[in-house]
């Protein structure tokens, strides 16, 4: 069974002119009845014939996320729980801004990377997403909500850059201007910081978002917070960002989760300044979100400010991105702890 949703418009031509003995044309209907109008069957393409909507149904599976858990926030922010076909349950988080409507989707069932602050990690890696399982993600919040999605971050469940090939499928197609035609300048990819991917990616030179989690500015200290940073050292980390740039002309964005007693001093501020210097680049503060089965607490507000004040008088600029969705389980991978059954 071919994944329909994944394929990009040349290789479903191909796929009706060579599975199907379908003329070309037909791609377009197909392409937008799926990127377009964001259907969730073959039967509901009534354009087609009922024999060519039978093929499709025997050589074709179309992946569609099926929502098993909703929960709205009193800021607005949604957060769906959806399982996939094989019942791998992911989350991504529906985020109303006065600039528009973004959609942070999940990557990866699970995760492989072990970071020690967050929930998704906690079970290991089960599988890549597919570019269709992510697009899914995007229009099954469009169709829910009933508005048209136009940012994508991606910064759900998992690690972007270790589902490389899919990621970048998915981000060709959810810009394509016969689908759903999201500006690549619209969409953010967050990374704990695969040195080599993120030089792979600049080479691409797309002009979306790189986040890096940076979450400490000394190799010691993201070594105990993030396991990778043993495989890629801050030095790798920080010269494949700057090669990003240099690369792109895109400014790198930098998280930095702030956990009480472990990377929140004063002195962890100036740390990161120095690290930071010189560099064309905006770093978002997060207070921690605590996950029960880690011991990371959040700092007060005044230890927030403090460290934000710090950066500030070096000249680094930076956001505190507070508490959105904060009473729905926000954190990564929350949810589909809770109702784990
Ligand atoms: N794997 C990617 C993207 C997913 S995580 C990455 O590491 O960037 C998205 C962001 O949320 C990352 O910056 C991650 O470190 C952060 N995060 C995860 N759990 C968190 C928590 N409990 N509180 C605050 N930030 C968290």
């Amino acid at each position: 069974m071919k994944d329909i949703k994944s394929m990009t418009m040349e290789e479903l031509e191909a796929f009706l002119e060579e599975d199907l003995q379908q003329p070309k044309y037909r791609a377009k209907q197909v392409f937008d009845w799926l990127h377009k109008k964001m259907c969730g069957g073959f039967g509901e393409m009534t354009n087609l014939s009922k024999d060519l909507r039978e093929k499709l149904a025997q050589k074709a599976e179309l992946r569609d996320t099926t929502q098993v858990a909703v929960q709205e926030s009193a800021d607005g922010t949604r957060k769906y729980l959806f399982s996939l076909c094989d019942g791998e349950r992911i989350e991504s988080v529906y985020l109303p801004h006065d600039y528009g409507y973004s959609v942070c989707i999940s990557s990866q069932a699970g995760c492989r990377q072990g970071c020690r602050f967050c929930a998704s990690t906690l079970d290991g890696l089960s599988r890549n997403l597919t570019a269709s399982e992510m697009l899914s993600q995007v229009y099954g919040i469009s169709k829910d909500t009933g508005v048209r999605i136009d940012h994508v971050v991606v910064m759900g469940m998992g690690e972007p850059l270790d589902n490389y090939e899919n990621l970048i499928r998915f981000l060709s197609l959810i810009t394509d201007p016969r689908g759903q035609n999201l500006s690549m300048r619209n969409l953010t990819v967050s990374t704990c910081g695969l040195a080599p991917e993120i030089r792979r990616l600049a080479e691409e030179k797309l002009p979306l978002t790189l986040a890096l989690s940076l979450h400490a500015a000394t190799q010691k200290k993201r070594e105990l917070l993030m396991p990778v940073a043993r495989r890629f050292s801050l030095d790798e980390v920080m010269g494949a960002c700057r090669y990003y740039f240099e690369k792109t002309g895109r400014r790198v964005t930098f998280e930095y989760s702030l956990i009480a007693g472990k990377n929140d001093s004063e002195e962890d501020a100036a740390e990161l300044a120095t690290l930071l210097a010189g560099m064309n680049c905006h770093v978002n503060l997060i207070p921690v979100n605590p996950v029960e089965e880690r011991d990371c607490a959040e700092p007060d507000p005044a230890a927030v400010l403090r460290f934000q004040n710090k950066l500030e008088k070096k000249g680094i600029n930076s956001t505190i991105r507070r508490g959105m969705g904060r009473d729905i389980d926000g954190a990564c991978g929350q949810l589909r702890r809770r109702l784990k059954e």
